[in-house]
């Protein structure tokens, strides 16, 4: 770690006198190191190897250890950092951290239970206090891992942990599963799985039927719909909008809605809006059929597959990265080895795939975002024009709620829910991509095209 240039930081250091009596893990057995290891007998060492500062990371399970390496750091100032120990479960762990983080040379803390042979514990849901307490805190979490094959839980705990918070948030009930429990609810899942979110009101709908019967169901309220037909021009009409198409007939309305997904900004650009949505395909295959287990849909946490099967069988995966899609020529196409390595993903997820043909492969062509928020609201330039576009792969399960709003707004003028994070005003100033998405589930010149800074304002 090089915090200013030239000076060499040394950010893993252990120091300890034995006399306190909390090092427990050193046992005199331990030759080279059952000895108090202090500041003056390293500083000679740094010196010789050039390290100008230290962090020091906790030895002992115990918060007068932190105390003791505190008093270490007011005598020698370059002690630069410490690590301290907590314990993520204690009754007073807000109190903990906040003491911890009063003092700014504290950087982070590093929990430990048994040696953290298995970091498994760190799942208990009643440890989220205490993780909330740290990120409120803005204290760094080191964690110790011995199992490889626990990194993931280092690596995906955070997000799980975020999906559990925002889905409760929302009114969800979300269980976070330890590998156990994982196991012993989804046998057929690999040994890579160590940990899971599950939504017990989570649901599928197959796109290829729901569509019809949403169709049906509109037709009978008296709605019309005409397929195959393009819309090649918006323009006012008197107080109302006339809607050219590409057949014979034109129509005209008091309210247009701007819903034409990734084709959104075609509409908008008429009316002087634009905004920096770019098209992505998001990749699937299925299987031939198989006997059928998979009850619910399985995503990895990473998001690369995401898995569910159908009754008769075929197992339909799909996955990331979304490479590029051609909204001129409407073609999605996916790269033979995207499905090879997804094939791979979901073997890893659930081992009984391997050896599965994946039969069919497709994809579709989808309006991103670089904040990977759809755009919808009333139109900043034209009265009575409702954008609802761009929805970044959220779409199909959002679309009732996404009706039913628009559908307020138009009879009540004003959404019931606030929907202000969506208005296609948020371009005029500085768009924050969001980097973990963007570079998580697209290509990478997708993703960091999208991410690119604009130069030029995209509201004309
Ligand atoms: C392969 C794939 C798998 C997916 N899986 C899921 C999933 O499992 N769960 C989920 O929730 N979502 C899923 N999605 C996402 C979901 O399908 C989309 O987010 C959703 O369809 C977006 O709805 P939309 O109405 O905004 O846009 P679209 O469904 O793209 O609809 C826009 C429509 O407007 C039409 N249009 C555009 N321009 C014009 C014009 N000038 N004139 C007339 N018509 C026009 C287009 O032809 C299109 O039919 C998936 C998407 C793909 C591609």
């Amino acid at each position: 770690m090089i915090p200013d240039e030239g000076v060499a930081v040394d950010a893993h250091v252990h120091l300890w006198r034995l006399a306190r009596g909390d090092n427990v893990a050193l046992s005199p057995a331990m030759t080279p190191i059952y000895r108090d290891l202090e500041p003056p007998d390293l500083k000679p060492r740094l010196d010789a190897a050039g390290v100008a500062r230290i962090v020091v990371v906790q030895a002992a399970e115990t918060l007068a250890e932190a105390l003791f390496l505190l008093g270490l750091a007011r005598k020698f100032s370059w002690i630069s950092g410490i690590i301290a120990w907590v314990e993520p479960g204690s009754p007073a762990i807000e109190e903990e951290v906040a003491a911890l983080s009063w003092n700014s040379c504290v950087k982070g803390v590093r929990p430990i239970r048994d040696d953290n042979r298995s970091i498994a514990w760190m799942l208990d849901a009643r440890l989220d206090r205490g993780w909330q307490a740290l990120s409120t805190a803005g204290l760094s979490l080191d964690i110790l891992v011995q199992n490889w094959r626990e990194l993931p839980i280092a690596t995906e705990l955070a997000r799980l942990e975020r999906y559990q918070r925002e889905g409760a948030a929302g009114g969800l009930e979300i269980d976070l599963l330890d590998a156990n429990e994982v196991r012993r609810r989804f046998p057929y899942v690999g040994p890579d799985v160590c940990a899971a979110t599950w939504s017990k009101r989570d649901g599928t709908a197959n796109p290829r039927l729901a569509t019809p019967a949403v169709a049906r169901a509109a037709r009978a309220l008296g709605a019309e719909i005409w397929q195959g037909t393009r819309v090649t021009r918006v323009e006012f009409a008197g107080e109302r909008l006339r809607v050219v198409t590409d057949r014979e007939f034109v129509v005209e309305a008091p309210y247009v809605v701007n819903a034409s997904g990734a084709w959104g900004n075609e509409i908008a650009e008429q009316f002087g809006e634009t905004t920096p949505m770019f098209e992505a395909a998001p990749p699937n295959f299925v299987t031939e059929p198989l006997p059928y287990f998979i009850t619910p849909a399985l995503q990895d946490a990473g998001g690369s597959v995401i898995i569910r099967q159908v009754e008769r069988g075929n197992v339909i995966v799909g996955f990331y990265p979304r490479g590029p899609a051609d909204r001129v020529r409407n073609r999605a196409p996916v790269a033979p080895e995207k499905t090879l390595q997804s094939l791979g993903d979901a073997i890893r997820v659930v081992p009984i795939l391997r050896g599965a043909q994946a039969i069919r492969v497709w994809s579709g062509i989808e309006g991103y975002l670089p904040d990977m928020l759809p755009v919808m609201g009333w139109s900043h330039t034209t009265k009575n024009l409702l954008h609802a576009y761009g929805f970044c792969g959220h779409g199909f399960q959002l679309s009732p709620g996404v009706g039913y709003t628009l559908a307020e707004m138009i009879d009540e003028g004003n959404p019931r829910i606030p929907i202000d994070a969506f208005s296609i005003s948020r371009f005029t100033g500085e768009v924050h991509p969001d980097a973990e998405r963007l570079t998580g589930e697209f290509d990478a010149a997708l993703a960091s095209a999208a991410m690119r800074p604009r130069t030029e304002s995209l509201q004309r």
